[in-house]
């Protein structure tokens, strides 16, 4: 390539975002920074360049574009991520950067499945106790707290980090952190006597052993659903592809 390095931030926080940023780490003239957010104490980093912590909206995050010479931008962030997701699409606009969002399609139920999807956590928390009593938790720590006023329930929480919040004892933690098998999926399951199960649709391999495991146990799955972009940007959903629209961007100029 000639010109200067191409300067690529890949927004972080996911395995496709690893994935990429390994990817582009063996692509002559780019340099990738991947970013993130800070919220977990021992995060899995990427290869290439990392900072790690917001960059205070859009207007910080178009500043910070500008001061860095960033040619391109790359959203990998998780699907449920969704403030990250607008701010990265306005502060690209504003800093005259193109940018794509890499997003992992979600599950598709299969013959067998017994899931009821929800629009978001509140509507999530409505519809648990009349689908089970003895819920194994898997939608993070940060949605948490929404859960923990609900009685009657006996909640397994599978979070990465302990929250800091004060844990009533009708919950128990699991701190753990994926991938996960099915075969420890159901293991977990049966020795917890769980009844139904609470998921985002993250989608993709590293998470789904649960749904496999719930279709296998006849279990109900309550699904909260992806949050939806106000704005549409330019979607592609593997670290592949994105690496593909990089390599289709003009050459950087010399700057
Ligand atoms: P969010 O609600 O969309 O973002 C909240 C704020 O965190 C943003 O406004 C930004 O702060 C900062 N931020 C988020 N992602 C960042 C990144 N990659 N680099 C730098 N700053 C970032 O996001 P979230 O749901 O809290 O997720 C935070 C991180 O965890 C993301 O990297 C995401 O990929 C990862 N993650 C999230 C989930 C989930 O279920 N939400 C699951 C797995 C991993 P400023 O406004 O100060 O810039």
């Amino acid at each position: 390539m000639s010109g200067a390095a191409r300067r690529v931030l890949v927004l972080g926080g996911t395995a496709e975002a690893r994935a990429l940023a390994a990817l582009l780490v063996e692509v002559p003239g780019t340099v990738v920074v991947s970013s993130l957010a800070g919220r977990v104490a021992d995060p899995r980093l990427p290869v290439g360049e990392v900072r790690i912590g917001g960059f205070g909206g859009a207007a910080g995050l178009a500043r910070w574009l500008s001061a860095q010479r960033i040619d391109a931008v790359v959203d990998a962030t998780h699907p449920y991520a969704a403030r990250m997701r607008v701010a990265a699409i306005e502060a690209a606009r504003a800093a005259g950067v193109p940018h794509v969002r890499l997003e992992r399609p979600g599950w598709t139920a299969q013959p067998g499945d017994r899931w009821y999807r929800v629009a978001d956590v509140d509507a999530a928390v409505r519809a648990l106790p009349t689908l089970g009593r003895r819920v194994l938790l898997t939608t993070g720590r940060q949605s948490l707290a929404a859960f923990l006023p609900l009685t009657g329930v006996r909640i397994l929480a599978r979070v990465v980090d302990a929250p800091v919040e004060p844990i009533p004892p009708h919950v128990r933690l699991l701190r753990s952190r994926g991938p996960y098998t099915v075969e420890g999926e159901l293991e977990l399951m049966r020795a917890h006597d769980i009844d139904v199960v609470v998921t985002k649709d993250s989608g993709g391999p590293l998470t789904e052993a649960k749904l496999v495991a719930a279709r296998r146990l006849d279990l109900p799955v309550l699904m909260i659903d992806r949050p939806k972009p106000p704005v549409l940007p330019a979607v592609v959903h593997t670290a592949d592809e994105a690496a593909g629209w990089l390599a289709g961007l003009p050459a950087a100029q010399p700057g």
